[in-house]
């Protein structure tokens, strides 16, 4: 529990491992001088949030309002606010605070700042349990919201702020980003569809491998992705072996890798940004024959967001997003376990506003954050 001031938001929890969302009512803090308060206008339904309504990882702390994918509109400022003004349109991801002191923080990845406080599930320094987007409104410290180019909608936009930036951010690290090579996407889910619009955007060769046939057609018509692997086929697999310069795994659950991996060329690069929620394994040959390369990474810094935010804006970058309201959320969260979503969920959540208040939903709660 945190500070008592506050104001009232409306949001939806989870209250225990079952994973089902329902209305909770929040206390939102009264903004310090360096706070913008953000109306929440969409969210993003990232698979993290899954995984963490249900425990998946083990380290969740109930009650947990998800969501890290948020657009809005700025609606109050602290007294020495300097990057923003009221009606801005902006955006907050995964982050919501770090120690700007390590030497992570000095070099803008706040993402790997021991001291990071996640924008759900996590505590800031006084103490307060924070809680996500899938609620009216956020009150975060300005070195946090980034701006959403005027030329990109706030809906599409929003889920740029986790599957957009976990994807962009290793390209640009791991050198992937370059025209004309072969890019392999694993998954063509949220962060997935992602990757292919930032490997087409970068001039490169698509590929994506997939455990889903059905998927085929409207990756090539809709997406434009110039090959389609089936995981599953074995000979379509061993015919693509040694073509690949690099790959993104973006699965969320476990799954053979070697298979994967054999689709590198000479000196490929195989990055995982996908989470499941049990230990990947590895045959240590695969990487050998090959001098193939395996890393990992971590959704990305603050300055770096707001860099893919305006890399999107001139290339007209963004997610396709099935919008929903609160009132399906729960049926959308069993669409996403099935991998049965083109390509993100996105909450309305002005139109979720009644949902949210609902008599019949009366165990509502009071909690700071
Ligand atoms: P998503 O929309 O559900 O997409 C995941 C895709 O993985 C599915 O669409 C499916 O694609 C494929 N898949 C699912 N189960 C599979 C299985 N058993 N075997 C092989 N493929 C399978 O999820 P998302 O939101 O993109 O997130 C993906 C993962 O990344 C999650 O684990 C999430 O927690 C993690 N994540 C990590 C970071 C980070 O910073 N590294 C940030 C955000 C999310 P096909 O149907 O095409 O096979
Ligand atoms: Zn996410
Ligand atoms: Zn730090």
């Amino acid at each position: 529990m945190g500070k008592s001031a506050g104001f009232e938001a409306m949001a939806m929890a989870a209250r225990d491992a079952a994973g089902v969302l329902a209305p909770f009512k929040l206390a939102r803090r009264n903004p310090s001088a360096t706070d913008v308060v953000i109306k929440i206008l969409y969210c993003g339904i990232c698979h993290s949030d899954l995984h963490q309504i249900r425990n998946g990882w083990g380290i969740t702390i109930f009650p947990v309002v998800p969501g890290h994918e948020i657009t809005g509109v700025v609606e109050q400022l602290g007294s020495s606010v300097s990057r923003f003004t009221l009606g801005d349109r902006v955006a907050v991801g995964c982050l919501v605070s770090s120690c700007h002191d390590c030497h992570s923080c000095n070099e803008g990845l706040e993402n790997y700042c021991p001291k990071l406080v996640w924008t759900y599930n996590s505590h800031l320094p006084d103490g307060s349990h924070t809680m996500g987007g899938f609620s009216t409104a956020i009150v975060v410290d300005e070195s946090f919201v980034i701006k959403v180019p005027a030329k990109l909608p706030l809906d599409t936009a929003a889920p740029l702020l986790c599957a957009g930036i976990t994807v962009y951010s290793p390209m640009k690290h791991f050198g992937m980003a370059e025209a004309g090579r072969s890019f392999g996407v694993v998954g063509l889910g949220g962060l997935g569809h992602m990757a292919v619009k930032f490997g087409k955007a970068f001039g490169m060769k698509v590929t994506v491998i997939s455990t889903s046939p059905k998927k085929e057609r409207e990756a090539r018509e809709l997406l434009g992705v110039d090959d389609f692997l089936v995981s599953t086929d074995k000979e379509q697999m061993a015919a693509a072996a040694m073509s690949i310069d690099y790959i993104i795994d973006t699965v969320s659950a476990k799954h053979a890798l070697e298979p994967l991996l054999a689709l590198l060329k000479v000196n490929g690069k195989m990055v995982l940004v996908g989470a499941p929620d049990a230990p990947l394994q590895i045959a240590p040959i695969t990487l050998l024959a090959g001098r193939r390369m395996i890393a990992g990474s971590l959704i990305g810094g603050i300055k770096e967001t707001q860099e893919m935010m305006d890399f999107c804006g001139e290339h007209n970058v963004t997610a396709i997003v099935e919008q929903i309201t609160m009132g399906s959320v729960n049926e959308a969260m069993e669409r996403l376990a099935k991998s049965d979503v083109k390509y993100r969920f996105v909450i309305d959540m002005r139109k979720s506003e009644s949902e949210m208040q609902r008599p019949h939903h009366c165990d509502q709660e009071f909690v700071s954050a």
